[in-house]
């Protein structure tokens, strides 16, 4: 087990809410971090809609959901505290006032800590053919993080929502070839980037199978080499060659061990009152995962809490130091005159 430095402030998720914690925790002086489950930071913007445009996020006419976690990381980034990926968050430890952070690998000490959890840890979801299990990490992938990776190559993705349509468009031109499987005819994705992709299969740069679905795995010496594939409506199968398969089937989140830290929960989520305590002392909750009468889930919403918690946990860790932070626009610490 790797065991990290004590932190003032650690923050459980990377999604916006927690992002623009780890800032504020920066701003106020105190060190903090983030343990984020997934690989990238960004929560649900990241991992659902990357590419969508968001047009609620105050100061921002529109904003691409990806473009607003680049700039909430460059925005955290000044201060230089760390955001921890890959790191699901299973148990709380509490031992003379100070808090430990257990993932599978590493063990992460804190004084106070802000829960920013969303929906939950995030994982892809699998498919359900037991056929492919044995090919994720040998030709099946499940998260896509360069798309340079598959230059070249034939690709089979997998699914009819955001991702597997994002995908689609952003390979085009980089991979050999690109079929898209769908079970139906119905997509769950972006009407934009839908017709870019639709027009892309007329100009016959991408195969449409649609009322498909995978059959079975061809190997050829140990290595995936094509995908036969069902046809729901004719019950046949063709083979499609393939070196890659990308099933985009959206993603199951878990709340898991959050649930059993002993924290007052309504449905799953966290109830808070107005100041974001959870009624554990030093504990306060952000974002979607927690709840209060009049509650939006809202990004913007979630960065209002986000102050609440990180200037009450401050004043937790420092009581010296005031719950009200100032205005950034005098801060010191931008190089701007205290009052
Ligand atoms: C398709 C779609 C469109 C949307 N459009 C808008 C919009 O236009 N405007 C708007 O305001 N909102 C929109 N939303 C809602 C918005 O995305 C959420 O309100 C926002 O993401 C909440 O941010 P968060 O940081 O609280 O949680 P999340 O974004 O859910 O991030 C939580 C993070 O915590 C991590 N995590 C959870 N548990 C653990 C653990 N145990 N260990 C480690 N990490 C953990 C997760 O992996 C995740 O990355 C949209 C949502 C969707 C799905």
């Amino acid at each position: 087990m790797a065991n990290h430095e004590i932190r003032d402030i650690t923050i459980i998720g990377a999604g916006p809410t927690g992002l623009f914690a780890l800032f504020y925790a920066g701003m106020r002086g105190a060190s903090a971090q983030i343990i984020e489950a997934l690989p990238e930071p960004g929560g649900q913007l990241t991992a659902l809609y990357p590419e969508k445009f968001i047009f609620d996020v105050a100061g921002f006419p529109k904003v691409l959901a990806k473009d607003l976690v680049h700039a909430l990381r460059e925005q955290a980034a000044q201060f230089g505290e760390p955001v921890h990926c890959g790191q699901q968050v299973v148990a709380l430890e509490e031992d003379d006032g100070v808090f430990t952070l257990v993932t599978a690998t590493d063990r992460f000490p804190t004084r106070a800590l802000i829960i920013a959890a969303g929906i939950g840890a995030f994982s892809p979801r699998r498919l359900p053919q037991a056929c492919a299990e044995p090919w994720y990490g040998r030709g099946i992938h499940d998260t896509v993080l360069d798309p340079k990776a598959f230059a070249g190559r034939q690709v089979v993705i997998i699914g009819g929502g955001d991702t597997a349509f994002d995908w689609a468009h952003q390979l085009e031109g980089v991979a050999k070839a690109i079929t898209l499987v769908h079970r139906s005819d119905r997509f769950r994705a972006h009407q934009a980037t839908v017709d870019a992709v639709m027009a892309a299969a007329t100009a016959g740069r991408v195969a449409m199978r649609t009322f498909h679905e995978l059959a079975d795995v061809v190997a050829e010496d140990g290595r995936l080499v094509a995908l036969d594939l069902r046809d729901i409506k004719q019950k046949t199968v063709r083979r499609v060659a393939a070196d890659d398969v990308l099933p985009m089937l959206g993603f199951v989140s878990d709340m898991g061990a959050l649930l059993a830290w002993g924290l007052t929960l309504e449905k799953n989520e966290i109830v808070v009152n107005q100041t974001m305590e959870t009624g554990r002392p030093g504990v306060w909750a952000a974002g979607d995962v927690n709840t209060y009468p009049g509650k939006l889930k809202l990004i913007a919403t979630g960065f209002a809490e986000a102050a609440t918690a990180v200037n009450q946990a401050v004043h937790w860790v420092y009581p010296e130091k005031k719950v009200n932070p100032g205005h950034s626009s005098n801060l010191a610490v931008f190089g701007q005159k205290d009052d």
